[in-house]
């Protein structure tokens, strides 16, 4: 457990948001873009199809059709946003439909709902969280209707308590990225794909919060983090530049139930990175390298140039142990003497030549900067793979 008071030895901390930190609860950073988090490829819904219902312990299922739905009474409101993974967004303008006024009319006992959406999602809520002029079903966002992007995500923090975890060693991966090897005494172990958060605390108190993806197998004695140093951040260049061995980190986990792999699982298996989104499929690679039945694997790894390549050894050998793995790089920003994986973005006739054929229904994960996973995931889609096979984890606008 975590003493109180720990402080994460040399780090001060950016402090972007001094005017506004009266609205900003700790630990959460202002954001002035929308970080967006979906579970999978962005659902594309026709209109003409669309429809909410409520159904459940009440007399009859209320519907509307979309025409009918943008028809009813409207509400203009203005909130903060606190995302629990920590952006937090001020003055957001909304319009939509008040939740009281879809329940106008309905009678009913239940005290909780769960809210359906498209692509599969589902979540929670006590009914008194949603009515009582506290929610709207919107479809405009600063005036704008709003683009084809879910903005919502949850996840159950409460659980997790603070952990503390001493680097035992420091491996600089490329000139940007490092991988920390942390002994983690009471680690209860996690599955490949999951997640961390790191929590780092000034002197006085002021404290940032980071997730960073498991880089190492459930196998592994200790547990691996490897981060990309972004210059002007905040968090990423203390654990690639400041931390030492010996130091202690704060840390949380394992998070993240969704993208998650379990080697044993006979089906084929599609992996998808983009920089440093390369990480919890390494973690994938490891624990797969480990099993004694082997899916057959592909990784499909796109770096800015070659010193960018993550783990370049470890995949070389991965990719050539003959066990069924196979793995194609692409470097968008150059194309060295004797390169001889694509030299591009990832693009439509690479993905077909590159990805596995739908018919052996391979499970699909994709991970990176926000761009590159709504990129490769619609890509995917537009091939015929099934939504709901493909898996991602956007890193945020940048990426780490
Ligand atoms: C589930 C998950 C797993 C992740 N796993 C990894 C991983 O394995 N490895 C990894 O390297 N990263 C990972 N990330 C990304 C990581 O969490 C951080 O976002 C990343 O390290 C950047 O943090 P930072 O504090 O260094 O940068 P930040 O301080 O957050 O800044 C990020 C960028 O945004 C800009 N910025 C921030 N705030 C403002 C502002 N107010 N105004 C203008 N610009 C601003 C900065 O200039 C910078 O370029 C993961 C993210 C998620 C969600």
């Amino acid at each position: 457990m975590t003493p109180v008071g720990f402080i994460s030895r040399g780090f001060r901390g950016k402090r972007r948001d001094v005017a506004s930190s009266s609205r900003v609860p700790p630990g959460q950073y202002v954001v002035t873009d929308f970080p967006v988090l979906s579970a999978g490829p962005t659902p594309r819904v026709n209109l003409d199809q669309w429809t909410f219902t409520i159904q459940g312990e009440i007399d009859e299922p209320k519907r509307w059709t979309w025409k009918e739905f943008a028809a009813l009474p409207s509400e203009t409101v203005t909130k903060d946003i606190h995302c629990v993974t920590k952006w937090s967004k001020l003055d957001t303008v909304w319009k939509g439909v008040s939740v009281d006024t879809l329940m106008d009319g309905i009678e009913t006992a239940a005290e909780f709902t769960t809210i359906f959406s498209d692509g599969g999602y589902t979540t929670n809520v006590p009914l008194d969280d949603i009515t009582g002029n506290k929610a709207w079903v919107v479809y405009e966002f600063d005036g704008q209707p709003l683009q084809p992007e879910p903005l919502a995500r949850a996840a159950v923090l409460g659980r997790l308590a603070w952990t503390l975890g001493e680097v035992v060693e420091l491996v600089q991966e490329t000139p940007r990225v490092a991988s920390l090897y942390l002994n983690v005494p009471d680690w209860a172990g996690h599955l490949a794909g999951q997640h961390v958060d790191v929590r780092l605390t000034a002197e006085d108190g002021y404290v940032a919060e980071r997730s960073y993806s498991i880089a190492s197998p459930p196998e592994d004695r200790w547990l691996a983090l490897t981060v990309e140093r972004l210059d002007d951040g905040e968090v990423s260049p203390y654990l690639v530049g400041e931390l030492k061995v010996g130091d202690r980190l704060e840390l949380r986990g394992p998070i993240g139930g969704y993208f998650v792999w379990r080697a044993g699982d006979e089906t084929p298996l599609f992996l998808v990175g983009g920089g440093s989104g390369v990480v919890p499929l390494m973690a994938m690679l490891r624990h797969r390298a480990k099993a004694t039945h082997k899916a057959p694997a592909r990784l499909l790894y796109s770096s800015r140039t070659l010193a960018d390549v993550i783990y370049r050894e470890e995949l070389e050998r991965l990719g050539s142990a003959g066990d069924g793995l196979s793995i194609v790089q692409t470097l968008t920003r150059e194309k060295p003497m004797g390169w001889t994986g694509y030299a591009r973005r990832l693009d439509e006739s690479m993905m077909k030549e590159v990805a596995l054929p739908t018919e052996q229904m391979p499970a699909v994960f994709i991970c990176g900067p926000t761009s590159f996973v709504e990129a490769a995931a619609s890509l995917l889609v537009a091939m015929g793979y099934a939504p709901q096979s493909i898996k991602t984890e956007r890193f945020g606008a940048t990426g780490g």
